[in-house]
């Protein structure tokens, strides 16, 4: 059975990165007719930020990223937070210290400062590792007694994982391939804390053993844990999952991680959602706020790193989970475009009903003093255009309120001494005329060649007249839109 989890912790929004590791998982899950879990690792108390938990839970909710077994949901592993586990991780502890794999440590803060320096003074790092251990306070190099005493005396101590000496690991990654990795280069990681909770090494796997997962998909910052995660499975006695990295989602320019900073450089959001920094106060920019529709963002997400069939650009989620082939997601970086991103919602309101753009433009902060009925028009003439839903608004701001000023560079083309009068008896013969589009057109078009004008020579002030610049939709179609009296009034106001 195919389970895959999206493991976040708590610490602070979920970025374009999580997202898309939430989104993949979430295909893989769908694609193979498995299951996605939501587990929250919130075992590091000091990175844990307030609201993160429920912001993330509600970001996966907007892109209908939608978990099987979740916090809130349930599910038969439950509990799906990792501080609701420890009862389970202080089995294993036990379990694990009773190997080869762990020992304990009771070296304090201090001490591994002062050997820090130390090394740092030679030009060396320091590292605990299969080198070091056995100059350094724990169960290794301390006699039965010193430890006891140590224990009896209620010594903090950690436990740490015990790296094998000189061992070649053979690791295999879904997206990567084979490599493999030598356990001196690896050091003796900390399992759990002196507070008895447990990292997110141990606690991670013991979740994927105790959750059933099958496949892990995850960001490549974990691929340099592959080895530990493999030789924790192997003291445990456990079969390990498989694995899959994602690599890493690139700044706009090529090089180098995206960031939050390329974000606010570019003027893209790297969030799905607003985010308030509890800290700050601060408000970082999401894709949902700024007018990004969830399809047309996940559409984005999904395609930065992973190609369909037939290079096919837009799919559904449903769409996606048929499709989706962890074989044929890319081993290289994939590069972040805004333009691409404006692209996707471009798309995506083409496809999106009036009824429902009507619906979108009511329910955001902008005031519309204008009926259901005129709004509705004005969304089928300006969709067609627009990237954001506001922009329908926006680009179409002349149908709300009449132009103040006309665009000098437009007039200079647009108007000449004979304008007015063209234009007033334009109007003249407006009066009995029936307002709509086709007949407009006919008005505008007769009357035209009645005068032995081009098109353009009436088409173009009347445009700036009605616009206040040489912009929009056909002028027949803002006409009927206005209405003959508005129509009208701006011919007049125009020319006087
Ligand atoms: N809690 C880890 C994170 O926030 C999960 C890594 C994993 O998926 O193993 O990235």
């Amino acid at each position: 059975k195919v389970r895959v989890r999206f493991a976040p912790s708590p610490t602070g929004p979920l970025h374009l990165g999580g997202v898309r590791t939430a989104l993949y998982d979430y295909l893989f899950a769908k694609n193979q007719g498995g299951e996605f879990v939501l587990r929250i690792e919130d075992t590091d108390t000091a990175r844990y930020v307030e609201g993160a938990e429920d912001y993330i839970e509600e970001a996966l909710e907007w892109c209908g990223i939608i978990a099987d077994e979740s916090p809130k949901k349930g599910g038969k592993f439950a509990p799906y937070r990792q501080s609701e586990r420890r009862d389970i991780y202080d089995r294993y502890t036990e379990q694990i210290l009773k190997t080869d794999y762990a020992y304990i440590a009771f070296d304090t803060a201090e001490e591994l400062d002062a050997i820090r320096a130390e090394y740092e003074a030679k030009g060396d790092v320091f590292s605990y590792d299969n080198k070091t251990r056995n100059r350094l306070r724990n169960s290794l190099a301390l006699s039965e007694e010193e430890v006891q005493k140590l224990l009896d005396e209620k010594t903090p101590y950690v436990v740490r994982f015990r790296m094998p000496v000189d061992r070649t690991l053979g690791l295999v990654d879904i997206i990567r391939g084979n490599f493999s990795v030598n356990t001196d280069t690896l050091d003796d990681k900390v399992l759990v804390k002196n507070d008895g909770m447990p990292t997110y090494h141990f606690a991670n796997i013991i979740d994927d053993h105790e959750m059933e997962i099958s496949h892990v998909i995850r960001g490549e910052e974990w691929l340099p844990s592959l080895g530990l995660h493999t030789l924790l499975y192997e003291a445990m006695g456990w079969e390990a999952p498989q694995f899959a990295h994602l690599s890493l989602i690139l700044k706009p320019e090529g090089k180098g991680k995206l960031s939050k900073r390329d974000g606010d450089k570019f003027g893209f959001p790297v969030f799905p959602l607003n985010f308030t920094d509890p800290a700050t106060g601060n408000v970082s920019k999401g894709y949902r706020e700024s007018g990004y529709l969830p399809e047309a963002f996940i559409n984005m997400v999904a395609l930065l790193g992973w190609s369909p069939a037939d290079d096919k650009e837009i799919l559904s989620l449903d769409e996606m989970a048929k499709e989706f082939d962890l074989n044929k997601v890319h081993k290289a970086g994939a590069r972040f475009s805004k333009e691409k991103a404006e692209w996707f919602n471009h798309q995506y309101i083409q496809k999106t009903s009036d009824e429902e753009l009507l619906n979108i433009l009511k329910n955001s902060d902008l005031s519309l003093h204008i009926s259901d009925e005129k709004l509705m028009k004005i969304i089928h003439l300006m969709k067609e255009r627009a990237t954001f839903p506001k922009d329908i608004y926006e680009n179409g701001k002349f149908f709300f309120e009449a132009p103040t000023s006309y665009d000098e560079k437009a007039s200079k083309k647009a108007w000449n001494d004979e304008t007015s009068t063209i234009l007033g008896e334009l109007a003249t013969n407006l009066e009995g005329a029936d307002f709509t589009a086709e007949n407009l057109k006919q008005i505008v078009h007769d009357f035209a060649e009645n005068k032995g004008l081009g098109m353009g020579k009436v088409m173009m002030p009347l445009r700036l007249a009605l616009v206040g610049e040489l912009k929009g939709p056909d002028v027949p179609d803002i006409m009927e839109l206005l209405g003959k009296e508005e129509t009208t009034a701006r011919i007049n106001n125009a020319i006087n």
